[in-house]
């Protein structure tokens, strides 16, 4: 989750190029792009990105770059970019998963980091577009931040993978759903990966896995020793002894923490439930 890869393998000349290379005839907002001013432009402000690095948050909006408009870099952006240059950037064995969610890629879409609506210098800069599923690039959306702290993510700048001070606690209800995961974060988390944990729904997306993962578990040990109700398992708790809570939800994820491995390995790594 948040992790670094590969910067993308061609620049923004090379973009240009290869577009020219496949154009046997070009219109107007082709020759725009073409014009040597443009390219000129594109190349000094794909530069500027490349310096920016993680505070790539605080480059400035261009809405017309020489001559070609914003409206005239997007459709160049989704027709001959994507036509031409797309598997270009998705060539490295590196992209099979998302590398924000971790998740596959289904299906795996190419996301802006500064919005192509806003960035018309960079709309078609391959700096600027990173591989992410259509979940991660969909609830991220148009979203650039105001500082560092608040900033979107890029990974060919970042790296947040080690979620350093992010642990799930688990809340225990007396009604369904009877537990709830609830993320918490310790003082050394870093406000940059709290905030982007927001912003790409990761904070909901870790606590539902882990309800998922303890619901697993239980359902399994409740199966394997014929526990169908929650009578049933007080009966099964108090029978061994178990029952010194009174949430018997709570006593039996604490008798599995000590009697599952696979509990309390996906316990113990990280210190996350994940
Ligand atoms: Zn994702």
């Amino acid at each position: 989750m948040f992790d670094k890869i590969s910067a993308p393998s061609i620049t923004i000349k090379q973009a240009i190029d290869i577009i020219k290379s496949n154009t046997k005839k070009g219109s107007t907002q082709l020759n725009h792009l073409f014009d040597s001013q443009t390219s000129r432009e594109l190349i000094n402000d794909e530069e500027l990105y490349y310096k920016s690095g993680s505070n790539f948050y605080s480059l400035k909006r261009k809405s017309i770059i020489n001559n070609l408009s914003n409206k005239e870099a997007v459709s160049i952006y989704k027709g001959k970019f994507n036509d031409n240059c797309r598997d270009l950037m998705l060539k490295s064995e590196e992209f099979q998963s998302c590398p924000v969610c971790d998740g596959p890629y289904y299906p795996l879409t190419l996301d802006h980091v500064l919005p192509k609506s806003e960035f018309t210098q960079f709309a078609l800069t391959p700096i600027n577009i990173v591989p992410l599923c259509w979940n991660c690039n969909k609830r991220k959306g148009e979203y650039v931040g105001l500082d560092y702290e608040r900033s979107s993510f890029n990974p060919y700048f970042e790296d947040f993978s080690s979620l350093s001070g992010i642990t799930i606690d688990v809340e225990f209800l007396d009604s369904y759903p009877r537990f709830k995961p609830k993320i918490l974060y310790s003082k050394e988390v870093e406000p940059k990966l709290k905030n982007l944990l927001h912003i790409y729904g990761m904070d909901s997306f870790l606590e539902g896995k882990a309800a998922k993962k303890i619901k697993n578990i239980i359902k399994k040990y409740s199966d394997l020793r014929k526990i169908s109700s929650s009578r049933k398992l007080k009966k099964f708790l108090e029978k061994r002894k178990k029952l010194e809570e009174k949430n018997i939800w709570k006593t039996l994820f604490q008798h599995l923490i000590d009697k599952t491995d696979e509990f309390s390995e996906c316990i113990n790594r990280n210190n996350t439930i994940v």
